[in-house]
């Protein structure tokens, strides 16, 4: 009989969940019925000791607000994990527990995707989890960036001018601000400063098209919505537990 393979995802209040479809309709396109991918709502995260005891769990996703707290309970980071400081995948091998951040990957493959020569330096809103996975990998390809956030960025929401935005042609939005079901909601943001020169990706994927997008593209700016980071990440996530290198 084949081994028995646990999948799943650890996060709070995460009933429903893009990562347990996305995996069940994997295993059944692959055909391959010894896996299984379950959600954990955890209240608290001393609660994942109980689902490490399982011996066939092969591995897990992480989401909010376990990203940065789970490192507490793994044995060895990646050396992308330990740069972000969250981890966004663990797996099990030989009893080690390992994390990594296959955010980093997701939101690299769709930058790849859509930036263009002229697209020289970037504005990162926001400064979670999410902006640290993004700015590893500007940083990577040599884009030079800067934070607009509430707290510790270079600018915030308040002293943002439009100038600034001109000139940064790379905008990532990374807040949850615009998610469902508050999708009238936009940050306070300088639009006048979008140009047909602009780039942008917001990382949120429901709805399809933020109020943000609409905003910037309705200046002629190329959007990107966070879909294919989301599919990406899951992808990465598939190719760590299977030990499968592309
Ligand atoms: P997080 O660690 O909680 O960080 C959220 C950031 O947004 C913080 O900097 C926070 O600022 C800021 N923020 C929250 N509300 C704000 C408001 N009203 N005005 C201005 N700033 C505000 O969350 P995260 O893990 O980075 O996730 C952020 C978003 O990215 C979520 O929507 C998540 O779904 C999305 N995401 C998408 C993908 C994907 O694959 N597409 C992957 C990861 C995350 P303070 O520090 O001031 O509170």
């Amino acid at each position: 009989m084949e081994t028995k393979k646990k999948l799943g995802l650890i996060g709070r209040n995460i009933s429903y969940s893009f990562s347990k479809k996305y995996f069940e309709d994997k295993f059944h396109k692959l055909m391959v019925n010894n896996y299984s991918y379950d959600i954990f709502d955890l209240q608290n995260i001393e609660d994942v000791e109980n689902i490490f005891a399982d011996p066939e769990l092969l591995g897990f996703n992480v989401t909010i607000p376990y990203k940065k707290e789970i490192i507490g309970y793994l044995d060895q980071l990646s050396d992308e994990a330990e740069k972000i400081g969250a981890v966004n995948c663990v797996k099990i091998e030989n009893g080690i527990k390992k994390g990594y951040n296959t955010d980093a990957t997701g939101f690299e493959k769709t930058l790849l995707l859509h930036v263009k020569p002229h697209h020289r330096s970037a504005m990162v809103l926001g400064n979670g989890g999410a902006a640290k996975a993004v700015k590893y990998v500007l940083d990577k390809m040599q884009i030079p960036n800067i934070t607009v956030a509430r707290s510790c960025g270079d600018f915030n929401f308040k002293n943002l001018s439009a100038e600034s935005v001109k000139t940064h042609q790379i905008i990532i939005q990374t807040t949850p601000v615009g998610t469902f079901p508050d999708i009238e909601d936009c940050l306070d943001f300088p639009f006048d400063g979008i140009t047909d020169k602009h780039l942008i990706i917001d990382l949120i994927y429901n709805p399809n098209y933020t109020q943000f997008i609409i905003n910037t593209s309705e200046r002629g700016a190329k959007t990107a919505n966070g879909f294919y980071m989301l599919e990406q990440q899951a992808e990465k996530a598939w190719e760590i537990w299977n030990n499968q290198k592309k």
